[in-house]
Order: C-alpha cells, then structure tokens, then sequence
C-alpha cells in the first residue's frame, strides 16, 4: 500500500535489520528500541489494525514467527512480551498490523 512505511520495507524501498522473512510474513528489528532485544513481525498482506484482520492463520503465524526468532536470538527461555498495539488509545503509530516482541529485561505489569 503507497504511503505506508512498512509496505516500504516489505518491498525493500525503506531499509531495515531484517531477522526472518517468508512468503506470508517478515520480522525485523525495531528502530527505536524499548527493551534490549524489540523486534516486529509483520504480514506481507496489508492490514491496517488488529479490527482488520480476519485470516486467523496469519495472526497465528505472526505469534509463532515471533517465538521461533526469539528462540533464535537466545532469549526465548528467559522470556518476552508480545504487543500489538490497535488504533489510537491502544497508541498503534503505525496502520499496518505489527506484533512487537520485547525481551532482554524484565517486563513490568501492567503496561503504561
Ligand atoms: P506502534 O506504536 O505499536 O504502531 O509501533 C510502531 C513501531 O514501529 C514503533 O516501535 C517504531 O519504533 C517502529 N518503527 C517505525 N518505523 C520503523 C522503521 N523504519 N524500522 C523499524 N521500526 C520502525
């Protein structure tokens, strides 16, 4: 979709720390960083927000995708968060469904 930045990454037109891409979804790392290890994983298809989606496989395969490359960084066993943020109180910056995995420190509840 035009204008939407992570469509740009997708395509390779915006740069970016890529950890792990199929044909269905991408994971990469988040450029500002809010726990040592914060990556996104992303749907190839665009989807704006969480009321978008409608494909249960891909939002399954998001989860899955995040916990195989949190295995695969190392800090899987110690633990993680994932988020996805769902339009303006839910604070979703940007309109292309991303689950977040935070790791590397501990976590505290609830969230801000
Ligand atoms: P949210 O606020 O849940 O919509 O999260 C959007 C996330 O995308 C934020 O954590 C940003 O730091 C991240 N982000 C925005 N632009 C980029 C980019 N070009 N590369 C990597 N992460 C990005």
């Amino acid at each position: 979709m035009e204008n939407c930045i992570f469509c740009s990454i997708i395509s390779g037109d915006i740069p970016a720390e890529i950890l792990y891409s199929d044909e269905k979804v991408l994971a990469f790392r988040d450029v500002d960083a809010q726990a040592p290890e914060h990556f996104l994983v992303i749907p190839k298809e665009h989807i704006a927000t969480a009321n978008d989606a409608t494909d249960e496989s891909i939002m399954g395969r998001l989860m899955i995708t995040a916990s195989n490359v949190a295995k695969e960084l190392g800090f899987a066993e110690q633990g993680y968060r994932l988020v996805m943020n769902c339009n303006s109180d839910g604070g979703q910056t940007v309109s292309h469904i991303h689950l977040h995995c935070l790791g590397g420190r501990q976590m505290t509840w609830p969230p801000g």
